[in-house]
């Protein structure tokens, strides 16, 4: 299950990225992931959650955006989305068109949040 290293790679960002913030801690990583990265979301939470699971980020929520595939026109330039396997371009009905997305695995976002008064740090794993 491929996932779970896909779920490592996204915390180890978080926590590269958290560095920068040590006065506050994540609560909120956005991936993007395009329909054709053959990515299951579902598995992938499964695999996020079992490794935060009693950690420091255990509050971190995952959120997964599904790109849609696109392809771009060679003949006029137009980008659309791929719907149905149609990959013919809905402005001049030209078939020579490229993907240019759908493949995507990549952060969108983190959002952090500052530490209250009362709030332990976060422990450190290095
Ligand atoms: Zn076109």
């Amino acid at each position: 299950m491929h996932e779970m290293g896909i779920a490592n790679s996204v915390l180890d960002a978080v926590r590269t990225e958290m560095k920068r913030y040590p006065q506050s801690y994540p609560c909120k990583i956005g991936v993007r992931i395009g329909e054709m990265a053959a990515i299951d979301p579902e598995a992938l939470r499964f695999c996020f959650e079992a490794m935060i699971h009693e950690t420091d980020l255990a509050s971190l929520e995952l959120a997964i955006e599904i790109c849609p595939r696109r392809h771009r026109c060679s003949g006029c330039g137009h980008e659309f989305v791929v719907r149905a396997y149609d990959s013919r371009c809905p402005q001049c009905a030209s078939l020579a068109t490229i993907c240019v997305g759908g493949d995507e695995l990549e952060l969108a976002y983190l959002e952090v949040e500052e530490y209250g008064s009362s709030t332990v740090g976060a422990k450190s794993t290095e």
